[in-house]
């Protein structure tokens, strides 16, 4: 029987893989989602009756589209515009958008497909999608990006709406972006649908607490698991790679926790301060003057820089966040981590760990807390965000903190549960993707076939 499933397994994602030629990162999402799912069709034969592993992993509808505009010299640039339209089982399609050179369809399936089971696991109405464009935001100017936003949105308006599919930002898409966004979804419509966007300014429809509930809800969720094995955030050491939306207020948790956080990053290099970062300072570089993270010296000139971001991870710490990019911790990064002693790693990024760094990672039992739990706090307060917007009332910043705090406690204690239940006690990994999975595919079941 355990044969079996595994060999089903295999032969559906072989099919995966033939259906998606050469797209990497699709094809390790789906089989590092894939290989944990074993447990459950050895217990649920209907998932594999209906099909549940063929339809979860085929986008109901995937879109992409040119996108013209001008800069400000008057030259003409096309880019490509997406939006994987996942599954819409438990609610409307949710999930940002990504501004980045390096998005290709198979990274915005990857996402998408992630954010399906996330955003189950977060137990608030809201399917799985995702999105954004190949376009560089980096030098552009404001009107520049406004035009770009503009474009962007008069394809993209026609497949959204706030009971069909909700956007938000992603990485290059913080409140600037998604106030051009919105303002051109709003011209377009004629109509008043706040919901129709997550991520929004607080004064403008958005909801408090949304921009800090990525990296205010990793620490939550990385607190409870130290937790349970008598440790916390007080008295650590911690590395946050990045420097963006994530990091910023994984930062600020863990530092309100009593840890030092001794370094951060950006594209182009990290800084390290054995002191502690001053996340303020890197507040207001980031947020504020869109500066390098070099830049920081010239505040702070004891800190050092490195110009090889990857080498954040060569730094001695006890809990380390990813909180920049997919595949930006790998074997030799986990080794590294491993040989310092790290005792915990908790993803804010999606997938920032590769398959052979987890690994490194989990056999060395260091305590694994995987993305789509532990950076479900965003996404919960964005479904947060859509309900305010139905109620047109807003909740107060303690209300919805409260609120996410007790979304990624219980996101917790559903994933240690499910793992126990499923045969792999304290692997949040498998119980992640199980918990998320079977709520899915459940509500799958009952809609009947499509
Ligand atoms: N981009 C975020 C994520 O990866 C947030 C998505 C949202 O709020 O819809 O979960």
């Amino acid at each position: 029987k355990q044969q079996s499933a595994l060999e089903y397994i295999k032969a559906i994602h072989k099919q995966v893989k033939d259906r998606n030629p050469g797209e990497s990162e699709f094809l390790q999402a789906t089989w590092e989602v894939f290989e944990s799912l074993r447990p459950v069709f050895e217990q649920h034969p209907e998932y594999i009756e209906e099909s549940i592993l063929e339809r979860i992993s085929e986008p109901e509808r995937f879109i992409n589209f040119r996108v013209t505009w001008e800069d400000d010299n008057g030259k003409v640039h096309v880019n490509r515009g997406y939006r994987v339209q996942f599954n819409s089982t438990l609610g409307p399609f949710k999930g940002g958008l990504r501004f980045h050179p390096s998005l290709t369809g198979s990274v915005v399936k990857f996402l998408g497909f992630e954010q399906i089971f996330k955003n189950a696991l977060t137990g608030l109405p809201i399917g799985g999608g995702k999105g954004g464009s190949d376009f560089d935001p980096k030098g552009r100017s404001d009107r520049e990006i406004m035009r770009f936003c503009q474009s962007f949105m008069t394809e993209l308006s026609r497949h959204i709406g706030p009971d069909i599919d909700v956007p938000a930002g992603d990485i290059g898409v913080g409140k600037r972006e998604i106030g051009y966004l919105f303002g051109q979804y709003k011209r377009i419509r004629n109509a008043s649908e706040a919901g129709v966007f997550t991520g929004k300014n607080p004064d403008n429809g958005g909801s408090l607490i949304r921009k800090e509930a990525t990296g205010y809800g990793t620490v939550y969720f990385v607190e409870e698991m130290l937790r349970d094995q008598g440790r916390s955030f007080a008295g650590s050491k911690v590395i946050v790679s990045g420097s963006g939306n994530v990091s910023i207020y994984a930062m600020e948790k863990a530092v309100e926790f009593g840890a030092t956080v001794v370094a951060c990053s950006d594209s182009e290099g990290y800084i390290y301060d054995p002191n502690g970062i001053d996340v303020e300072t890197v507040k207001q570089l980031k947020e504020v003057g869109r500066k390098r993270i070099y830049e920081y010296l010239e505040f702070h000139p004891t800190a050092r820089y490195g110009k090889d971001k990857s080498e954040i991870w060569k730094i001695p710490c006890d809990i380390a966040l990813p909180c920049a990019t997919q595949n930006e911790i790998d074997r030799e990064s986990a080794q590294a981590l491993v040989e310092n002693n790290v005792k915990a790693v908790g993803e804010g990024a999606n997938m920032p760990c590769n398959e052979e760094a987890v690994r490194m990672l989990t056999n060395n039992k260091v305590l694994f807390a995987p993305a789509k739990a532990a950076n479900a706090g965003g996404v919960a307060v964005s479904a947060m965000e859509m309900s305010q917007n139905s109620m047109r009332y807003s909740w107060t910043s303690e209300e919805v903190d409260k609120k996410l705090q007790q979304v990624m406690k219980t996101i917790y204690k559903n994933c240690i549960e499910t793992a126990a239940q499923y045969g792999s006690p304290g692997n949040l990994i498998i119980g992640a993707n199980i918990a998320g999975f079977k709520k899915v595919a459940d509500a799958m079941v009952s809609h009947g076939l499509n």
